[in-house]
């Protein structure tokens, strides 16, 4: 992982991110493809990838269990690092490059990165294009890199199943596993960001997510919980960047400051979850009493009335500090700065209590430096909001048009303000990984700006998402990942209304005190009016919000987490935001579906059953097509009821994404009949599925199974 750094140094790592070099004499071959390097020397991958270790070269029979396992995962360190690079380089990769010369303690030599950038840069294949970017000569280079890329990640997941469910016959194959893989995986990583940097529209390049071996995900986990990072937070950069950043972030030593996060969990950060009970407003320093200030609130009531965006300006005289109220049109663009920021942060409060001066007076020198900001006039949330119930909703309805319409956002964030601009990808990474980044209220706050500026230690940094500035690693791929979060921050569309399925991608690493405040806190990227909400509370709102979209994926079903409990709406996720388990993307559906008070209405393509079953959500159950396919099912939801159903509705694709591997469903109960024309079925939602394509000998063996025929049907989801 030393290519992960500016400037590589192999001597500056400890044993946790050492790679055993296993031994393998690499050198004894020629050059190969990656296809053919097993073969070549002698060795049966089917059986090598199956597990059958002994059988799988000729010289494992005479070997102990133990020999058998380590000369296996010698063999496959070997094939997937030089079998690689050699495959896409096209000539022999010298491997005292990369295989230090010294014997450690522990009778290994390390393997390690130090050179893999000038390797590749001077690999004859990939040099033609790196120096020219001529597609048409390296087309055929690159071609075979996309091949090899998509072939070398198939034999590590294979070889990852063993980690997750180790051998019983050879227990030293999973440890062995989990010590290469990891160097393995970023060195994948780091060539496909490269490619993909030089080449983005070769069509076989993507980007794929790779899981790490677990026990050192989880060590890795803990050695970043150690540098002060929030469990939250990790969970939410794990699943939305890839492994090389997360080792970045280790290998590169950056800090969080420490003992902040201790009592966070990684479906949580409690640091960040108020209690408004409890919640006491800070100034700039510890040691600071100053006295409070509010607005005026007859002003700033009179201006919420009129559907204008209150700004403040503050006005000195005689060493006395008083706020004005601007009024400012929606819509037009205004001279003021709206600011963004979180409430564990300390800058929270309400109109009628005010702000300490000195915090008044700190937000007023910031505003004063945006160009675009007359008289430092700004607006945040805790000047600008009263608690007056009435004044409250008004200031609510007019939130996404505040952030729209204020000359730009500031984004006020503890962690950020401490990091200091050094590299891009730095930059980057104390955005990513802030806590203002894991807020449901902040999305739309960035989403909504004309600009978006942040505060960090050296000053102002502006931030434009679709103008990131370049990437100075040498190696691509952090950059990608990272940018492709911060290119969320912004709308995709021109009249900056969001699809529902990317919102809820972004909303479900992002958490919230007020759990009631969600769907107003996205009304406005989705171009609702967060009137309408607040007129009701809790689950009606909810209803309400899926009834204003109207029109959803049928993915929506698939979500994890619990549901609505009214009529009509029990097919609904009660949020949008984190939660655990499996579905969380399955609002990426083709189909749409339409919310109306009866229920979600559409043509549902499912495993219909020719009577209703009713079981157990842990027990198996198995569904066979009239001679054909066989389908193994079990129950996902964190419930242990039972449940009925006569379908099951298939997220995603279908069936044709189920071959080989596992799906979600929904099962459904079709109850009672038509209340509409064209409805053929009302059907509840029962269970969430786990669906996977089962073997005939699986067929055989689980004995009674459901015949099943698929069919498209017109249902109403109550
Ligand atoms: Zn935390
Ligand atoms: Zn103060």
């Amino acid at each position: 992982m030393e290519h992960l750094l500016r400037k590589p140094n192999i001597f500056k790592f400890d044993d946790a991110f050492r790679t055993r070099w296993l031994g393998f004499d690499h050198s004894a071959f020629s050059p190969t493809s990656f296809a053919d390097y097993t073969t070549e020397r002698g060795w049966d991958k089917e059986r090598l990838l199956d597990g059958d270790l002994a059988g799988a070269h000729p010289s494992q029979q005479a070997k102990t269990r133990k020999d058998i396992a380590l000369s296996a995962a010698a063999m496959v360190q070997s094939w997937l690092y030089f079998g690689f690079l050699e495959g896409i380089c096209q000539e022999r990769v010298d491997t005292t490059s990369f295989i230090s010369a010294n014997i450690e303690a522990d009778g290994y030599r390390t393997l390690h990165s130090n050179e893999l950038f000038d390797i590749l840069k001077s690999s004859n294949a990939i040099a033609t294009f790196l120096e020219h970017h001529d597609h048409a000569q390296a087309k055929v280079a690159f071609d075979l890199l996309a091949g090899d890329l998509l072939a070398a990640n198939e034999v590590c997941n294979r070889v990852l199943k063993f980690t997750f469910h180790p051998s019983l016959e050879y227990p030293e194959w999973a440890p062995l596993l989990e010590s290469i893989l990891p160097s393995i995986l970023l060195m994948l990583e780091a060539i496909e960001g490269m490619a993909k940097r030089f080449y983005p529209t070769h069509p076989r390049l993507r980007l794929d997510r790779r899981h790490f071996p677990p026990d050192a995900q989880r060590k890795r986990l803990e050695r970043l919980t150690r540098l002060g990072w929030c469990p939250f937070t990790l969970d939410r950069l794990s699943r939305t960047t890839n492994n090389s950043v997360m080792s970045w972030i280790e290998v590169a030593q950056f800090k969080r400051e420490t003992n902040r996060h201790t009592s966070c969990e990684s479906s949580q950060c409690r640091l960040y979850q108020i209690d408004p009970n409890s919640y006491q407003t800070k100034h700039v320093s510890p040691t600071c009493k100053c006295s409070f200030q509010s607005p005026n609130l007859d002003v700033l009531q009179f201006s919420l009335r009129k559907g204008k965006v209150p700004a403040i300006t503050v006005i000195t005289e005689e060493s006395q500090l008083r706020l004005d109220i601007t009024t400012f049109d929606v819509g037009k663009r205004g001279s003021y700065v709206a600011f963004s920021h979180v409430w564990a942060d300390g800058l929270g409060s309400v109109s009628e209590v005010g702000l300490p001066e000195c915090q008044i007076k700190r937000l007023a020198t910031m505003a004063s430096v945006i160009p675009g900001c007359k008289r430092s006039c700004f607006w945040i949330d805790s000047l600008c909001i009263p608690r007056r119930k009435d004044l409250r909703q008004q200031a609510i309805t007019l939130m996404a048009k505040t952030y729209s319409t204020a000359t730009a956002v500031v984004v006020l964030d503890r962690e950020i303000q401490m990091a200091g601009a050094a590299s891009s990808e730095e930059i980057f990474l104390s955005i990513c990984g802030s806590g203002w980044m894991g807020r449901l209220w902040t999305y739309q706050e960035a989403a909504l700006a004309r600009r978006l500026v942040f505060k960090m230690k050296d000053g102002l940094y502006e931030l434009i998402p679709s103008q990131l500035p370049p990437p100075t690693l040498p190696l691509i791929t952090i950059w990608t990942h990272l940018a492709k979060q911060l290119r969320k921050l912004t709308t995709e569309s021109d009249s900056g209304v969001q699809t529902i399925s990317s919102v809820q991608a972004t909303l479900a690493s992002r958490q919230t005190s007020k759990p009631d405040d969600e769907t107003l806190a996205i009304s406005g990227i989705l171009g609702l009016d967060a009137s309408i909400l607040q007129q009701h509370e809790s689950e009606a709102r909810k209803a309400t919000f899926w009834k204003l979209l109207r029109s959803v994926p049928q993915g929506v079903i698939h979500l994890p987490g619990r549901k609505l409990t009214l009529n009509g709406f029990r097919w609904a996720p009660q949020t949008l935001m984190y939660q655990p388990g499996h579905g969380s993307n399955t609002m990426f559906h083709p189909d749409e579906a339409i919310c109306t008070d009866d229920g979600l209405i559409g043509d549902f393509e499912g495993l219909f059953l020719k009577n209703t079953v009713k079981t157990r959500p842990d027990s198996r159950i198995y569904l066979h097509q009239e001679g054909g396919s066989g389908y193994e099912v079990i129950g996902v939801d964190d419930s242990n009821l039972d449940f009925a159903f006569d379908a099951i509705v298939l997220a995603g694709k279908g069936l044709q994404e189920l071959v080989g591997r596992e799906g979600i469903g929904t099962a459904i109960l079709l109850t009672k009949p038509a209340l509409r024309e064209r409805v053929e079925y009302c059907g509840e939602c029962t269970q969430r599925l786990l669906i996977r394509s089962a073997s005939p000998d699986t067929m055989r063996g689980a004995g009674k199974s459901f015949e099943v025929t698929v069919q498209r049907r017109h249902l109403c989801l109550t």
